[in-house]
């Protein structure tokens, strides 16, 4: 039988406010345990919450990016459940009267076009979080982070793949990140994602009974989580199995998600409207003031680097996924006047470089203005190609002037003919047997000569000088 998969996304992004949701304390991530904290936060009883008009004004940006409807009435609600790390035993959520509603995000997968809704976004607090002592002496808790203001977008079960799943996540980060609304730093746990994944006949109207997977926190871990879920369940029901209404883990490391507990429903949580807070009131005027601030978002972006800097559409989707990327991309294609080579070069040398080691675009240590001035090195015929690479690893290392390098390292191409001419004497008396093959007609040798010559110049000497003085040494033998 032939299934569909049906995705549906609840995601969590801590906010960029400087101050917790409830009270003044700072959201830095990190620092000594228990010292971002007061006694509204650890959940003292009689300390009242007083909403930080901030985390509002965030949440409406993320809404209105998203082409949500912004409630002009919301309220905060009571979730109840028991978590060490939630001291007040009850999280302040929004349940029937969210923030925001009805909005969505187009993606795009193969060349398809799709819309994703988004169902609501809510704001509510962060939890602590436990650390389990690695001796065994027991759990530690840690307050820094409750409070920490967030807001969760909730979709429509309208992804159909994991391509759908990565193209919505990736879109969504985006904004978040354009709009400065998160920091999005998921090893951080700024960003992180539930997945509610259900499978159905092919052609069966209703659908499956799903699971949900809590907090993934790469990319990676999503896709992979999506595929591993849909397989099992899949082979689940094949085997004559029924899917069970549960919340699994998924374990990263074993690539394999596991049964944690039976789905609690609404009612479980016995959520009532906060008494300590007001009711949230949003007037026009406030919702216009806001969207007033919304910078260029990436589709808009991307439309205007293929029409003003002339860069192929693939090129531009994939630099302005990321906001911190396209910022360097951008600084460096107008300091150039040659947007396609600077494309070229974060798309082939600086991204392989921000894989392999893992630094996030943010990180790249050397200015745009570097990469500006080592494409025009390039084309000005000082550096070829190929040293213009040991260039930007020497860039990468160290964030000197690529002119300074070549200056200092003396790796300029080498025009002089009478230099590279007595080089090519030298290759060619010690290569009798490939001089021998040339002249018989196998014209590979050629390349093998040409090699020797570029290793004994380092790869300074004029590609162009090489071929021309060549052919002329070996043409009088
Ligand atoms: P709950 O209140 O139990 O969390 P919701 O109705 O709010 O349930 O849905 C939570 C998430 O699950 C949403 O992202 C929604 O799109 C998704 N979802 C709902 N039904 C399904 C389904 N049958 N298969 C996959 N995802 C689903
Ligand atoms: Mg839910
Ligand atoms: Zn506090």
């Amino acid at each position: 039988m032939e299934y569909e998969v049906v995705i549906g996304l609840e995601i969590h992004a801590e906010l960029a406010t400087k101050s917790k949701i409830y009270c003044g304390c700072t959201t830095e991530f990190g620092g000594e345990p228990n010292t971002h904290c007061c006694p509204g936060c650890i959940g003292m009883p009689g300390a009242l919450p007083v909403l930080n008009k901030a985390v509002v004004e965030y949440a409406i940006k993320a809404g209105l990016a998203t082409n949500c409807e912004i409630s002009h009435y919301s309220r905060q609600d009571r979730k109840h459940y028991f978590y060490p790390d939630l001291a007040k035993a009850y999280q302040i959520s929004q349940c029937d009267y969210p923030l925001c509603r009805n909005g969505y995000l187009e993606i795009e997968v193969n060349g398809e076009k799709k819309k994703i809704g988004i169902t609501r976004i809510h704001i509510e607090e962060d939890a602590g979080k436990l650390i389990h002592d690695e001796y065994g002496r027991g759990t530690f808790v840690d307050y820094n982070r409750s409070g920490v203001p967030l807001i969760e977008i909730v979709t429509e079960p309208d992804m159909r793949s994991s391509a759908e799943v990565k193209a919505f996540f990736e879109k969504l980060k985006a904004i978040l990140e354009y709009t400065a609304v998160s920091d999005c730093k998921m090893q951080e746990g700024s960003l992180r994602a539930d997945i509610n994944l259900s499978v159905r006949p092919k052609g069966q109207k209703e659908f499956g009974v799903r699971t949900e997977m809590k907090n993934l926190n790469s990319i990676r871990a999503i896709v992979r989580a999506v595929e591993f879920e849909a397989k099992r369940q899949i082979l689940e029901l094949e085997y004559g199995g029924v899917i069970e209404r549960e919340t699994r883990r998924w374990d990263d490391v074993k690539g394999e998600s596991y049964s944690m507990r039976t789905k609690e429903e609404a009612t479980d949580y016995r959520y009532m409207p906060d008494p300590d807070l007001y009711p949230i009131y949003v007037d026009q005027e406030w919702i216009e003031q806001i969207r007033a601030t919304i910078p260029e978002l990436p589709d808009d972006r991307k439309k205007r680097f293929i029409s003003e800097l002339g860069i192929p559409e693939y090129d531009a989707s994939i630099i302005t996924a990321s906001k911190p990327l396209a910022d360097f991309f951008e600084a460096a294609a107008k300091e150039s006047k040659n947007a396609k080579a600077i494309s070229n070069w974060v798309m082939g040398d600086l991204m392989k470089k921000l894989n392999d080691t893992g630094l996030e675009p943010s990180d790249i240590p050397f200015a745009p203005g570097n990469l500006a001035r080592l494409v025009s090195l390039i084309d000005e015929n000082v550096i070829s190609g190929k040293i213009a690479k040991q260039v930007f690893d020497i860039m990468w290392e160290t964030g000197e002037d690529p002119a300074d390098i070549v200056e200092k390292k003396g790796l300029k191409v080498v025009t002089d003919t009478d230099a590279i001419r007595s080089v090519i004497i030298q290759v060619i008396s010690a290569n009798p047997k490939s001089v021998e093959d040339y002249k018989s007609g196998k014209t590979k040798a050629m390349g093998f000569l040409i090699g020797q010559i570029m290793r004994e110049t380092k790869g300074k000497a004029d590609p162009q000088a090489v071929n021309r003085l060549l052919k002329e040494e070996l043409d009088k033998l």
